[in-house]
């Protein structure tokens, strides 16, 4: 059950690092997927793989904020990537000090949609919260040569709205 799985997460070690947390989100991910598949048909949903792009993010924005992650919208601005954000994210307000992102939730996201997809997928996180951005965690997910292209456009300088664009 989600809940449980969070609560797990959140025993972590305040101390944990960037990799630790993350694939203790990733391994979450797994269990996660698993408890929406439950929670979707308990709502009386099919089978989420044949469900209309639509009908599945209304259904997984329900599902992460029954989870308690926050207000969420699930979005897809091209066929190939996935954006995720989150209004008061769970990970960002449960930080003090120095925060560096929200690991945990890049990894259970990672286990989530590479389970879902069935195939290996990047996750990365576009803007947090808790490092200053002032709104939402974003996070972005593709296959991990679009999610490095993206973090290499960022690196160099460039918006994600102009790296995702197709070019005129
Ligand atoms: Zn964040």
């Amino acid at each position: 059950m989600p809940r449980e799985v969070l609560h797990l997460l959140l025993e972590l070690p305040g101390e944990a690092d960037m990799q630790t947390l993350r694939a203790a989100g990733d391994a979450g991910g797994g269990a996660l997927l698993g408890a929406f598949s439950q929670w979707s048909s308990d709502q009386g949903s099919g089978d989420l793989t044949s469900l209309p792009v639509e009908a599945f993010r209304e259904l997984a924005c329900g599902f992460f904020e029954w989870c308690g992650w926050g207000t969420t919208s699930v979005s897809t601005s091209s066929d190939t990537l996935i954006e995720v954000s989150i209004t008061d994210c769970w990970e960002a307000q449960r930080r003090e000090g120095s925060p560096s992102g929200c690991h945990l939730t890049t990894g259970l996201l990672h286990g989530f949609f590479a389970g879902l997809a069935g195939y290996e997928l990047g996750v990365m996180e576009l803007e947090c919260a808790g490092l200053g951005s002032g709104g939402a965690c974003r996070f972005v997910i593709g296959t991990p040569e679009m999610v490095d292209s993206i973090y290499a456009g960022l690196s160099a300088g460039g918006s994600y709205e102009e790296i995702v664009s197709p070019r005129d």
